[in-house]
């Protein structure tokens, strides 16, 4: 493998010759990924179909003839309504029915759809959503695989990226499940310094800068990030940090997995009518939309991570991954000789609902932007409802989310009675505060009144390279909390939260 030493001219140098030659992907590869082979089976199948009308005796599927089941109507949402996610809430809409067969036409026959496929997922689904990234990203040269949505993708992403030793970047609050899951790849993750606005560029840029292979072991070669709706911390980041995020990841030669299931979900969008009455919805919504990591990627280093989980549903287990084909290769490979592919049901439900019969690609789109009101709704009531139950003491404060589902709640634990503060940690290295303690005891207090969000210490990323400057634990004093529920949900639990804010201060 290729590591750039650790000087910004080396950088450049590399940068050069990136940009001199066709770029090698199989440097940034586990040593997994570079061993494994192709399933022998899906291969040769894949070569047969080369020839049409070639007899299959080779393999163990099922006939389709004997699959019991003939046909599938999904009840849906008219997305000829004004307001569709409004009137369907309502029940007051329109229902359309649409159909997959396993012997009559429509977009993906269930004979297709329910027969085992590639890892890649099946082609009509494929080419869906590779138009829908074009119309949103317009990502020169990239390919779009199928997942199991972005849980299964970044696990997929991990083994295909880290070695034993190596060390990953990520926000310093995360996405806690996935960091966990690369852990037994023997994959140590580097937290990067967050503020309001999200990863902090110039964090970056320090952590590889400093970065001392003698005494750290290789360079990380691969960013993991939420842009949207940072899962906990609720950021979205801006256009200009994007910029400054993927010029420092082009110039360290890093990979960015751009996780990104509440991209959709934005809001105060003011998305443009009269492009919607000219153009359609898609357009309109590409206007508005952030743009993504995938969207500046002109040397193939961005593997970008879509889910159908919040925007449709999360059993749905359905998202897609893009990425230059090299990636995507190795990816379906993984996936061929593991999941197999991801299921039927879920990709013929997607091929008619974007196909012609269904709402289509702009239908869709309308559809996310109805979701988006009805989203944006809740947040609102959330932060009214938190203005007048909680912030009122001064004990918390939030910052408005500009989409997903998180508000990430600070606890103003300067004002508690027992909270500590010292200039030197007890332990080198450590905290110089109790606020994980206090923190802790916030947590129960909020259990035993029937009340749960989400303590920060469970995103937490400890730093083992000694490079973050403070504690993490100093900055535990945030939960996060979803605004998605009822509004029923949202009143109630902001008033517990608020009452057991005065009991544990006062
Ligand atoms: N990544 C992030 C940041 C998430 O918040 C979630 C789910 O909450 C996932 C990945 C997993 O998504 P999926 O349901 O597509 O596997």
């Amino acid at each position: 493998m290729v590591f750039l030493p650790s000087t910004a001219s080396a950088a450049s140098a590399v940068d050069v010759s990136l940009k001199r030659s066709h770029v090698d992907y199989s440097r940034y590869l586990s040593a997994e990924a570079r061993s494994r082979l192709p399933n022998p089976i899906k291969s040769i199948w894949k070569a047969a179909q080369v020839k049409p009308g070639t007899i299959n005796m080779g393999n163990g599927d099922p006939h389709h003839t004997l699959y019991p089941i003939s046909e599938v109507n999904f009840v849906v949402p008219s997305i000829d309504e004004h307001d569709p996610v409004q009137s369907w809430r309502s029940g007051t809409g329109e229902q359309n029915i649409i159909a997959s067969y396993k012997d009559e036409p429509c977009a993906l026959s269930l004979r297709t759809a329910f027969a085992y496929g590639a890892g890649a997922g099946l082609k009509d689904v494929r080419d869906a959503l590779a138009d829908l990234n074009d119309r949103i990203h317009s990502p020169p040269n990239h390919t779009v695989s199928l997942s199991l949505g972005n849980a299964d993708a970044l696990t997929k992403c991990f083994r295909l990226l880290g070695d034993p030793g190596d060390s990953f970047l990520c926000e310093e609050f995360t996405f806690s499940a996935m960091t966990n899951a690369a852990l037994p790849l023997g994959i140590e993750w580097v937290p990067i310094r967050m503020d309001n606005n999200g990863l902090v560029p110039s964090d970056l840029e320090r952590i590889l800068s400093n970065w001392d292979e003698g005494k750290q072991g290789k360079r990380p070669h691969v960013l993991y990030t939420i842009p949207c709706s940072q899962n906990p911390t609720g950021s979205t980041l801006s256009l200009e940090r994007r910029q400054q995020i993927y010029q420092i990841a082009h110039d360290w030669d890093i990979i960015i997995l751009e996780d990104d299931p509440y991209f959709f979900l934005q809001y105060d969008l003011g998305v443009s009518q009269s492009t919607i009455q000219q153009y359609g919805h898609t357009r309109a919504m590409a206007e508005v939309l952030p743009r993504s990591f995938l969207s500046m990627d002109y040397d193939g280093r961005v593997m970008r991570l879509d889910s159908f989980s919040k925007i449709v549903a999360p059993g749905m287990r359905l998202g897609w991954v893009t990425s230059n084909s090299y990636f995507a290769d190795k990816l379906d490979m993984l996936t061929d000789s593991s999941s197999q592919h991801p299921h039927g049901m879920g990709q013929a439900f997607v091929a008619e609902l974007l196909g012609s019969n269904g709402w289509g690609v702009d239908g869709f789109m309308k559809w996310i932007l109805s979701l988006c009101n009805e989203y944006q709704r809740r947040r609102d009531l959330f932060m009214d409802v938190f203005r007048q139950k909680v912030a009122t003491s001064g004990f918390a404060t939030a910052e408005v989310p500009q989409s997903g589902m998180f508000v990430w709640i600070k606890i103003n634990l300067e004002h508690h009675a027992r909270f500590s503060a010292s200039q030197t940690p007890t332990v080198p290295g450590g905290p110089t505060t109790n606020t994980a303690d206090l923190m802790d005891e916030l947590f129960r207090k909020l259990l035993n009144n029937g009340l749960v969000m989400m303590p920060a210490s469970t995103f937490a990323i400890a730093d083992r390279t000694g490079m973050m400057g403070s504690h993490i634990n100093d900055r535990v004093n945030f939960f996060r909390a979803t605004f998605v529920g009822t509004d029923e949900t949202i009143r109630n639990g902001l008033t517990t939260f608020g009452r057991t804010l005065e009991e544990f201060f006062l």
